[in-house]
């Protein structure tokens, strides 16, 4: 009696003590779960932090706006307008130039990375505007653009950069506004309507008239979408590797949309708008928690967050954003994270030459400065390398008139490179005979560069 006395007090202990291991252990799970939920970040097999990879991204480029030339406000008092507020500097943004692409560019290739290609600068392009001529309204598509913004030699300069593999272009909207508010608002008497004839991209409201925000209808945005890729394949020869919203505003159904057309490298998400969350700390909370579950429910989707920010022109000290950038950098770096720099176009496109130099001189000492001695250099690498690389340790680019084979993994691995990239490589299509492509084996944390067969 006594014996079953103690066995059963015994079991009662270990059943005490199995309830307890199981609570812990479900602490312990759930605290797993939860942990990873709310601080997870993007995946990675690679060492980042030996890796030193930059990308850098870049908006705006190809858009018809602000102003076609430094004179278009005379005599106009802008505030009239009720645009809504800009930084300065941006009432004289303009559309680039060949020079300016072409001065960009020289900055770049000053500066290689420890495999030997340059700083690479992807511009997110705009890829459509729209003028009012005589009575109506005239869309222009890339490489078309309205007469007030005719810019000679500018797509040879682009040609020139893709060429020496420092300028990357992937998409960034199709109008950077919704037309339709544009339309109704662009001609309304007063100085809306004298705006508009002399080629400014601004109307009443601008600011707010998102391109992609909740009002537009699915099938107009869809539409949209269609027109650019094919318009984007259509000038630069290849897809779209990558995206970045206008104006930071974007929905789910965005991200379904693009993800129905294979865009499923998304940058900026962390700088997300989306007026449905509400605002002050809770829209804060909100923002982080749908973030965190939209990675987990959607792990093809693979989002680039900016962590660096080269921005000289918008503000009085350009040598602090340079200093600021290079901290970040390496910031990134220890993190065990790349590096994502934002610098938008108005850093090196705008009326006033003044404003160019400043920019351009702080991405070179920003290059300067991180480039350090060779076995120190950063890899500079595109988004659409950044994805593969997080999504298997490999990547192929046609960068420079090669094919860019990359190893960032500690063993050797075999990387497949589509026919379409070989022929790429190659200009006019040497390759293309080949169907299938290439495998080619790479040493573990090598680049190869394949040279096309002349
Ligand atoms: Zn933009």
């Amino acid at each position: 009696m006594v014996g079953a006395g103690l066995r059963g007090e015994r079991r009662g202990k270990d059943l005490k003590l199995t309830t307890r291991v199981f609570a812990v252990t479900g602490i312990v799970v759930c605290g797993l779960v939860a942990g990873s939920f709310l601080f997870g970040g993007a995946r990675s097999a690679i060492a980042w932090r030996s890796f030193r990879a930059v990308v850098i991204q870049s908006d705006d480029w190809g858009l018809a706006g602000f102003v076609p030339h430094a004179d278009a406000w005379r005599g106009l008092d802008r505030e009239k307008l009720a645009s809504g507020s800009f930084p300065e500097v941006y009432w004289l943004s303009t559309l680039e130039d060949s020079a300016m692409v072409a001065a960009l560019n020289t900055v770049l290739s000053g500066h290689s990375g420890r495999d030997g290609h340059p700083a690479v600068l992807q511009p997110n392009y705009v890829m459509s505007s729209l003028a009012h001529t005589g009575d109506r309204w005239v869309r222009y598509d890339l490489p078309d653009l309205p007469p007030l913004y005719r810019r000679p030699g500018l797509w040879n300069a682009v040609e020139e950069g893709i060429a020496r593999g420092t300028w990357y272009p992937e998409f960034h909207a199709t109008w950077h506004y919704d037309p339709e508010i544009r339309k109704r608002g662009a001609l309304t008497a007063g100085i809306a309507r004298k705006v508009t004839d002399r080629g400014i991209m601004l109307f009443p409201g601008s600011e707010r008239a998102w391109e992609l925000g909740s009002w537009r209808s699915r099938s107009d945005l869809g539409r949209e979408v269609d027109h650019s890729l094919a318009v984007f394949r259509n000038l630069f020869g290849r897809d779209v590797h990558s995206v970045m919203a206008p104006d930071y505003h974007w929905d789910d159904r965005i991200e379904a949309m693009w993800g129905n057309r294979n865009l499923r490298v998304i940058q900026g998400k962390r700088e997300q708008l989306n007026p449905a969350w509400g605002t002050g700390k809770f829209g804060r909370v909100r923002k982080y928690v749908m973030r965190q579950w939209t990675r987990l429910r959607y792990p093809g989707r693979i989002y680039l967050e900016r962590n660096c920010r080269l921005e000289p022109v918008q503000a009085p000290d350009p040598d602090s954003v340079v200093r600021t950038c290079v901290e970040e950098t390496r910031g990134a770096w220890a993190a065990g994270q790349p590096a994502i720099v934002e610098s938008h176009r108005i850093n090196f496109a705008h009326t006033d030459s003044a404003v160019v130099a400043v920019g351009l001189d702080a991405l070179d000492r920003y290059l300067g400065e991180i480039s350090g001695n060779s076995w120190e250099s950063p890899v500079y690498l595109t988004d659409h390398e950044l994805a593969q690389l997080y999504d298997r340790g490999t990547s192929w680019s046609v960068r420079d008139g090669v094919v860019v084979v990359r190893n960032a993994t500690r063993s050797r691995k075999v990387v497949g490179i589509p026919a379409e990239a070989l022929a790429r490589a190659a200009g006019e299509g040497e390759f293309r005979s080949t169907g299938w492509g290439a495998l080619v084996a790479v040493p573990a944390g090598s680049t190869i560069d394949l040279v096309p067969l002349q």
